[in-house]
């Protein structure tokens, strides 16, 4: 890869400028992070890993008339995307009770949810990314345009439904993920970011075993293995 200008670093990834403006290159990081960075850790080829289990659930995504920033992979570790304007929300689906839910609301760890869960969080590092709702965010000036938000809320059940739908069928359970979206050049709002067991919590649908990012937040051993097992799950016909 050439070197080039570097736009931005994140936990979990880098982005680089390319000779096309509307285009960024995406490189998948080894680091570990939880607990908005108090533990940090990291494991060679994890950042390969997520980068083509990303690539696998855009393209599938893709498919099913979700517009997102994904272009192509390029090689083990980065992925040319559209380039977008992060809008600073976190979306958050839950099909089951786990993690920051069941200590906020004191629902039992594992808890069926009657119905996906939506949730909005500020991505606002300072902050801790605290949970708002569309009042908050027209406060903060995310957006004026409520219709914005509804969008955003579709379009997250609506991934939900395909990925649920996806996982099950390779004897995963998806408890709840994290959404980022952006918006183009165009103003189009498009899904960003990535979607990886770093994002997502995976629990094995025979043993409820989790592979996904709770193995490092745990210390419940090897995330790469973990992060292997999805990715030969996601590429099983
Ligand atoms: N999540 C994420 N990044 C964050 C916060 C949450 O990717 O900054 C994901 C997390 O992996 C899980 C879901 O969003 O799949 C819900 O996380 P939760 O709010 O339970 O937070 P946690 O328990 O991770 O603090």
């Amino acid at each position: 890869m050439d070197t080039q200008q570097m736009l931005y670093e994140g936990k979990g990834k880098k982005l680089f400028v390319t000779h096309n403006p509307d285009e960024v290159l995406v490189e998948f990081k080894d680091d570990l992070t939880a607990f908005n960075a108090e533990k940090k850790g990291s494991e060679q080829g994890k950042g390969a890993l997520n980068c083509e289990i990303s690539t696998a659930i855009f393209e599938l995504l893709a498919q099913e008339g979700i517009q997102t920033h994904f272009l192509k992979k390029l090689d083990s570790n980065h992925m040319l995307c559209k380039k977008v304007e992060i809008i600073p929300i976190e979306v958050v689906v839950r099909n089951v009770a786990t993690g920051s839910l069941t200590k906020r609301l004191g629902i039992e760890d594992g808890k069926v949810l009657p119905f996906a869960l939506v949730e909005f969080y500020y991505k606002d590092d300072a902050l801790g990314d605290p949970i708002i709702n569309d009042e908050h965010c027209r406060i903060l000036g995310i957006t004026q345009d409520m219709s914005e938000l509804d969008f955003l809320r579709a379009q997250a059940r609506k991934i939900n439904d395909v990925l649920s739908a996806f996982f099950i069928e390779r004897k995963l359970r998806l408890i709840d993920f994290k959404l980022e979206f952006g918006k183009d050049s165009k103003g189009n709002i498009l899904l960003a970011d990535e979607i990886s067991p770093d994002s997502c919590r995976f629990w094995d649908k025979d043993t409820n075993d989790k592979l996904d990012k709770d193995r490092f937040r745990q210390n419940l051993g090897s995330v790469k293995v973990a992060y292997e097992e999805v990715l030969k799950r996601i590429l099983q016909k």
